[in-house]
């Protein structure tokens, strides 16, 4: 029973690791898909943006620290929110303990007003405003959801936030309001984070395991006959009893022929986003332990800015700080091929407006580009996936992973989907 992995991300090189009779199929150099680092001139950073090893899952999360191996390493968080220039604690709600008197009395005081017992709202800004109130929803979240997910926040539903945006307790928010330090996502407080080699030491642990990888092959065409998949690719023709696909859902119904035009119709509603991640390298103005700092400011195109440094010191060389600005575009905007001048243009003026550069050169530079980056879930997204993905399924294809599956899971939910996948796969076949 031979298996055809389509896509050598996390999710096709841990498949690759449990099914032995498979053939992982990666379009790209090498595997790694949103996990891929680049080490460059000394600097090391995660192409897709950074990614850090956390979980609510222990026994994955013991499985990704053991994939580490000699290149365990630990972080501590220190996030920050910045507002009105100061550098506050991370989540918002949290720093609010920094504020003055009079702003911590405006936050608590809407917070203390919230409707949160009212009937459960159906778009994410009333949800915000129901559940933190006017304040904490209008100053920070409402415009820092906007930002990161590039859309209306009323366009957006709110059945996937309960658990993923966590309400901090009423304890807490007293403690806030007294200007006394709490602590917001305890589970996120410490991370784990490879000491040298970036989050692709990841993959590369699964990777090791896989009997057959074949990279730069882009899978284009899948046909069905007699029982087996023919998987061709721009070099050559697999056959295989079964596919799970891990390649981008929109990407995968090309590849197939008679897709019925409900089906792409509906598959042209799921609509997601594009990340920019600017990655620039420059002599260190202080040591500010920070790991990322989260931008509001629509002012800015950044929403998240990060430092590769405060993962693990061996990510810069000596005495520079690397810096990693993520920026959420349309995938057919203009701004996705925008000239890498421009995005550094950009970096600059929003570090500068933090005061943590100064008038140094710019030694390193690069623009990375992902287009499949975040799902938008809006109004069409849970009726149309769900068509789409049971006329995948009852063709036989197993879609697995973030882009194949259409939703935001991160690193731990894909390795555990997997797992659970092969089980399935290994007691069946
Ligand atoms: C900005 C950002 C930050 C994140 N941060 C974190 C974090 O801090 N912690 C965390 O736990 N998770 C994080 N995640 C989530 C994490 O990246 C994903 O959960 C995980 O990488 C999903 O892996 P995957 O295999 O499903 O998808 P992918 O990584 O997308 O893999 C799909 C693979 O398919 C290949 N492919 C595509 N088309 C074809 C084709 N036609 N033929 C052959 N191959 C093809 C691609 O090249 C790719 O290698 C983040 C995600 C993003 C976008």
């Amino acid at each position: 029973m031979t298996t055809g992995i389509l896509g050598g991300g996390l999710c096709g090189v841990v498949l690759g690791a449990d099914i032995q009779d498979s053939v992982v199929i990666e379009a790209e150099s090498r595997v790694g898909g949103h996990c891929k680092t680049e080490i460059d001139k000394g600097y090391t950073y995660d192409m897709g943006g950074p990614h850090i090893i956390f979980s609510k899952n222990q026994e994955i999360l013991a499985e990704m620290k053991s994939a580490l191996g000699s290149k365990l390493g630990y972080g501590i968080r220190d996030n920050r929110c910045f507002y009105n220039d100061k550098f506050l604690q991370y989540p918002f709600e949290n720093g609010i303990s920094e504020l003055s008197a009079e702003e911590r009395y405006k936050f608590v005081r809407d917070f203390l007003h919230a409707d949160q017992l009212g009937a459960p709202k159906n778009n994410l800004k009333e949800w915000l405003l129901q559940r933190f109130g006017n304040a904490l929803a209008n100053e920070y979240l409402i415009p820092y959801n906007e930002k990161i997910w590039n859309i209306s926040s009323e366009k957006l539903t709110s059945d996937w936030v309960e658990g993923r945006i966590p309400m901090p307790s009423m304890d807490d928010m007293l403690k806030v309001a007294c200007g006394l330090k709490t602590i917001g996502y305890a589970h996120q407080a410490n991370f784990v984070y490879p000491t040298e080699g970036g989050i692709e030491v990841l993959v590369g642990a699964y990777k090791a395991k896989c009997k057959d990888i074949r990279v730069n092959e882009k899978v284009q065409k899948i046909d069905k006959r007699d029982d087996k998949w023919i998987v061709a690719t721009n070099q050559n023709s697999y056959e295989f009893d079964e596919i799970v696909s891990t390649i981008p859902i929109h990407d995968l119904l090309k590849t197939l022929s008679n897709v019925p035009s409900e089906i792409n119709y509906k598959a042209g509603l799921l609509k997601f986003n594009s990340l920019i991640n600017v990655a620039m390298g420059y002599k260190r103005k202080n040591d500010h332990t920070y790991t990322a700092i989260y931008i509001p400011s629509e002012e800015h195109l950044s929403h998240r800015i990060s430092f590769p440094r405060n993962f693990s010191l061996l990510n810069v060389p000596e005495g520079m700080e690397l810096v990693n600005l993520e920026i959420t575009v349309d995938t057919d905007a203009d701004l996705f091929n925008a000239e890498d001048q421009f995005f550094k243009e950009e970096s600059i003026k929003l570090l500068q407006a933090l005061n943590l550069i100064d008038k140094q050169e710019i030694e390193y530079l690069k623009v990375c580009r992902t287009k499949h980056a975040y799902v938008v879930r809006d109004e069409n997204y849970e009726n149309s996936l769900k068509e789409v993905l049971n006329y995948l399924e009852e063709l036989g294809i197993h879609s697995l992973g973030r882009n194949a599956q259409f939703e935001y899971i991160n690193m731990d939910e894909a390795i555990r989907r997997t797992h659970a996948l092969s089980k399935k796969f290994l007691t069946t076949n």
